[in-house]
């Protein structure tokens, strides 16, 4: 993954973490330093919004929000780990590329959706 996809996935995890904890200032911190940065250029943010997906985003985890939990935050706090150590975006199970769809949809994931299939199938099952 390219480090300016990665720089996506950060933000979208840091503003996603802060709204699990109910830190609005942080949220809007990120906003701010968001708008400021593009601020230079004008054309570049409604482009870099739709890029992002930004309004499903929003959407789904403000839906999601309720359903937040510590293994959630977690979850975020280690895909975060993985960007800074450049590892982000590969499968912890079998080191597989994570399509950008699922990216896009859980941020924190830490496997492609192959082995998730994989190990909601063995949850399910006889465990
Ligand atoms: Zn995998």
């Amino acid at each position: 993954m390219k480090k300016s996809e990665m720089i996506a996935y950060k933000e979208k995890l840091q503003i996603l973490r802060s709204r699990l904890r109910g830190d609005v200032h942080a949220m809007a911190e990120v906003a701010l330093r968001k708008s400021g940065i593009e601020g230079n250029d004008s054309n570049a943010m409604p482009i870099h919004m739709a890029e992002l997906g930004s309004d499903n985003f929003e959407q789904e985890f403000t839906l999601g929000l309720m359903e937040a939990d510590e293994g959630t935050l977690s979850s975020i706090d280690a895909a975060l780990e993985r960007i800074h150590h450049g590892t982000y975006g590969t499968c912890a199970e079998c080191e597989g590329v994570i399509s950008k769809t699922r990216l896009n949809a859980i941020p924190y994931t830490p496997v492609c959706i192959k082995c998730a299939e994989l190990q909601e199938t063995n949850g399910n099952g006889t465990y």
